[in-house]
Order: C-alpha cells, then sequence, then structure tokens
C-alpha cells in the first residue's frame, strides 16, 4: 500500500493559464475544480502580472498574427493564474476541457464552450503538445513544481 511519502509515479504534465478575463471574471476556482474532478493533480500554481516580454516569448510562435499586438496586451492586462497540472495523457485531456479556441466552436460542458464567447477573451491556456508543454513549464516555474503523491492515485488509476 502506498504510503503518504511514495516516490510520485512520473506522469506527462502541461501547463495551464488562467488569461486575465478568467481572473477577473471570478473564474479561477471554477477553471482549477474542473482539473481536479477529472483526477488530474496540480504541481504548481502562482497568481502573476506577467511582462509583455514574458508574454511575448510564451507566444513568440504567433509573433507573425495579425491579432499578436492585441493578443500581449489582453494577456498582461491583469494578473494570471499559471499552474502545472499532472496526469497520464493530461496534454491532449487538458485541451479537451478547455474546448476549442474558438468558443463558438467549443461544446458545451468544456471551459471555452461553457463560459466564454470571444476568442479574444477566451479564458484559459493550456499546451498543445508534449514537447510545448515542458518549454511552457520551463518558462513559467524556471524555479521548479512540487513532487508529491496524491492520496487518490490509485483510484484514479488502475
Ligand atoms: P490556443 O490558445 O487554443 O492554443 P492559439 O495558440 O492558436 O490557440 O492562439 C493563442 C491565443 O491567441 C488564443 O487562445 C486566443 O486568445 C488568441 N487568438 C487566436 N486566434 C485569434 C483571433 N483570430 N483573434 C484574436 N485572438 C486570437
Amino acid at each position: 500500500m502506498a504510503s503518504a511519502s511514495a516516490a510520485p509515479v512520473a506522469r506527462e504534465r502541461t501547463y495551464i493559464m488562467i488569461k486575465p478575463d478568467g481572473v477577473q471574471r471570478g473564474l479561477v476556482g471554477e477553471i482549477i475544480a474542473r482539473f481536479e474532478r477529472k483526477g488530474y493533480k496540480m504541481a504548481a500554481m502562482k497568481l502573476v502580472k506577467p511582462s509583455t516580454e514574458h508574454m511575448e516569448e510564451h507566444y513568440a510562435d504567433l509573433k507573425d498574427k495579425k491579432f499578436f499586438p492585441g493578443l500581449i496586451k489582453y494577456m498582461t492586462s491583469g494578473p494570471v493564474v499559471a499552474m502545472v497540472w499532472v496526469g497520464d495523457g493530461v496534454v491532449a485531456g487538458g485541451r479537451v476541457l478547455l474546448g476549442a479556441t474558438k468558443p463558438s466552436e467549443s461544446a458545451p460542458g468544456t471551459i471555452r464552450g461553457d463560459l466564454c464567447i470571444d476568442v479574444g477573451r477566451n479564458v484559459c491556456h493550456g499546451s498543445d503538445a508534449v514537447e510545448s508543454a515542458e518549454k511552457e513549464i520551463a518558462h513559467w516555474f524556471p524555479e521548479g513544481v512540487a513532487e508529491w503523491t496524491s492520496h487518490s492515485e490509485s483510484w484514479v488509476y488502475e
């Protein structure tokens, strides 16, 4: 039987960020609850007011898009909640919880499908691949993340 100090099993990680509109609209608890209820494990969380430079690096792949200046202005307009979540298939699974980039194309039951309307105010970010997740985690959490074993591990995984 697992003890309280058992070494955590290494599982996939993703970077999830509640955007300034999600924070301003009081959706932090709602979004965290959806990841918790699914069975994913939180490994890091902090509220930060990111600099323009930090956010431009996060979205570097989109720098040639027409909406890039507006995206950076939006994303630096207030604090964000930066988080790392852990679990088997959590990168793709996190994107399922989020819904499509455009809320109008997001199914009911998803975060974006339930909680927002405009693509430019879509409340939450989630990494789109394992490689980008690890890059984003290093960018937002250079100090590292918590290693711990959840007591419900054996009730979430066979
Ligand atoms: P996702 O966040 O779903 O991974 P992208 O990486 O394509 O989507 O885009 C990053 C973010 O840029 C989106 O979440 C959204 O906030 C913004 N964005 C994407 N497309 C548009 C658009 N056409 N107009 C305004 N903002 C956009």
